[in-house]
This record gives C-alpha cells, sequence and structure tokens, in this order.
C-alpha cells in the first residue's frame, strides 16, 4: 500500500525544548474579548442536554456496553489519529489508512481533521500567549474548556496550517462535511438498537436507548475529556519539563485519554508518537499503535530522543 506522502513537511513537530520556537507575545498581557455564536452551537448543547434522556430511556448492558466501546474507540481516533498524526505526523500510514482514521476521528463530533490539526498546531506554535486559542493561562479556565470553539473567530479551518494535509482532496471533503460520520453513526445506532429491540428483546433496549448511550453519553463524555487536556492539563499536574508554557502531567487525565495526559511530556518533545516517557507513564494509544505497527498497519513510529530522559534539565513544582 502506498503510503500518504505529504508534499510537504509540517512546521510544527520538531523535537526540540523549543518546539514553540520563540514567543511572539509575553505570557498573558491581557485576557481578549470573548464572542460566542451561540445559534451554531446550538446541536452541540442540544446533544448534552439529550443525555437527560437517559432518565426516560433507562439502561441496558449492551446500550452502557456501546456506550463505553465508543467512547474509546473514538477517542483513539482523537489521540492516535486526529493529534499524533494529522498535527504531529509521528509516524507513517497508507492513504486508506489515513483516510479510516479520518473518519475515525470525526465520529468524534470535534469537526474535521483538518480544522482539529490547524488548531492544535497554532495551539504548539503559541502555547499560553495570547494567540493560543485554548490556554487556560490567558483565556481562563471555562474558555479554555467549552469556549474557545464556539467563537466566530475559531470556525474556519486555516489550510495555511495544514498544507500537507489540504493536498488530499478526500480529508477536503470530511473537513468540509464534518457532520457526516457523526450523523451515520448516529443513525447506525438508532437502527442497531431497533433491531435488537426487535429481534433479541432480552437485551432490554431499543433504538432511542442506544441514541442516547451510544451517541449523546459517550459524545458529551469524550468531549468534556478531551477538552481537559487543554483547560485542566495546563494548570493542574506535575511539570517534568521546562517547556516555555504551563503544560502538566497527570496520571489520571492519562489514563482517561489513552494516554494525552502526559501533556507536559508531549509539549517537550512534540514530535514523538509517545506521550508516556516512562515504563509507568501509561499510554494506551502508543501501546494500541505498536500493535498495529505490529501488523503493518502503520509504519515508522518516531519514538524518543534521547535527550528526552537523559536530559538533567528537569524541574519538578
Ligand atoms: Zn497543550
Ligand atoms: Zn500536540
Amino acid at each position: 500500500m502506498p503510503n500518504a506522502e505529504a508534499p510537504s513537511l509540517p512546521t510544527v513537530p520538531v523535537a526540540t525544548p523549543l518546539a514553540n520556537g520563540p514567543l511572539p507575545q509575553p505570557l498573558a498581557p491581557t485576557r481578549p474579548k470573548h464572542v460566542v455564536a451561540w445559534r451554531r452551537i446550538v446541536p452541540f448543547l442540544l446533544m448534552q442536554a439529550a443525555c437527560l434522556l437517559v432518565f426516560v430511556v433507562g439502561w441496558s448492558p449492551v446500550a452502557v456496553g456501546a456506550c463505553v466501546a465508543l467512547y474509546l474507540v473514538r477517542m483513539f481516533g482523537i489521540t492516535a489519529f486526529y493529534h499524533r498524526y494529522f498535527s504531529h505526523r509521528t509516524f507513517r500510514v497508507g492513504r486508506v489508512v489515513q483516510f479510516c482514521g479520518a473518519v475515525l476521528g470525526a465520529s468524534a463530533v470535534q469537526r474535521g481533521p483538518l480544522w482539529w490539526a490547524a488548531h492544535h498546531r497554532q495551539h504548539h506554535r503559541y502555547s499560553d500567549t495570547v494567540r493560543d486559542a485554548h490556554s487556560p493561562v490567558v483565556h481562563g479556565f471555562w474558555w479554555a474548556h467549552v469556549g474557545w470553539f464556539t467563537s466566530p473567530d475559531h470556525y474556519r479551518t486555516d489550510l495555511t496550517q495544514v498544507k500537507d494535509l489540504a493536498a488530499f482532496p478526500e480529508l477536503r471533503w470530511l473537513d468540509r462535511h464534518d457532520l457526516v460520520a457523526p450523523l451515520l453513526l448516529l443513525v447506525g445506532l438508532l437502527g442497531l438498537g431497533a433491531a435488537l429491540g426487535t429481534w433479541w428483546p432480552g437485551l432490554g433496549t431499543d433504538a432511542l436507548q442506544m441514541g442516547v448511550w451510544g451517541f449523546c453519553i459517550s459524545t458529551t463524555l469524550l468531549f468534556h475529556v478531551t477538552a481537559c487536556v487543554n483547560s485542566v492539563a495546563h494548570r493542574l499536574g506535575r511539570r517534568d519539563w521546562p517547556t516555555a508554557d504551563d503544560s502538566r502531567n497527570s496520571f489520571v487525565l492519562a489514563l482517561l485519554t489513552l494516554g494525552e495526559g502526559w501533556h507536559n511530556n508531549h509539549h517537550w518533545c512534540p514530535g514523538t508518537v509517545r506521550q508516556g516517557f516512562r515504563w509507568w507513564e501509561i499510554d494506551i494509544s502508543y501501546y494500541t499503535l505498536r500493535m498495529l505497527a505490529a501488523v503493518g498497519l502503520v509504519q515508522d513510529l518516531r519514538g524518543l530522543p534521547a535527550r528526552a530522559l537523559a536530559d538533567e534539565r528537569r524541574v519538578r513544582e
């Protein structure tokens, strides 16, 4: 299978302690004005409100199982593909796997792969300065957690940040039609619930219950845990590496995000596929990528530079 080579290398994932480049502005000089495009976020609010339907539809093992499974699989789509592949290009894949990873990430309802990667590359370039869209240091916790993407300023995809990805028409299409994958997932869950309710009534589920658990609850959990990497992981936790930003490491967040909680590690070496550096820094996305590499679905996982473990300039707070 041919590799999905980019026509030009991305500019962000440079494994150096100064990966963010010279800071263009001083840390948190002023807090910029925040504007929310309320009409545009109605579907997002409705999805979260629909979680309350759980008191109407009840629960069943199969519905809760779908919720957990879709949380884990789509978290992998976000962390392994949207983050470590599309944003940082820390491994290589063929074009078919690239598209499948993009669809999986898109099913998490966090916009398209180009939009996600463009904003994330900006985050690394300007971490915890006014040009970082979701810095809790500059914008406050809640804007970093749930506010920034509701702003008209961050609605569009800045293709200049993702020229390497925009070279693929199928990725541009998926980015423009970022609701297709979530809607297909929702329709699939409703259909599955209806089929199980009809042909296997002993399971105690139906269309609405599968939709509420498998889509609304699973996606809401997935969103807030992912958003914690922007908000919590730049405020709470341990700093092992002297990065220019305020990124932190958190064991609990690393478990919930399949490895992304080692965020200070990641800001220190954004060019490596690993986020857990030491054996006890659990990084499930990395272990999964190793397994996919073993069967040939992904290639050339970029490992840790030796200095990541040898550097003596580590700081602890
Ligand atoms: Zn960060
Ligand atoms: Zn990153």
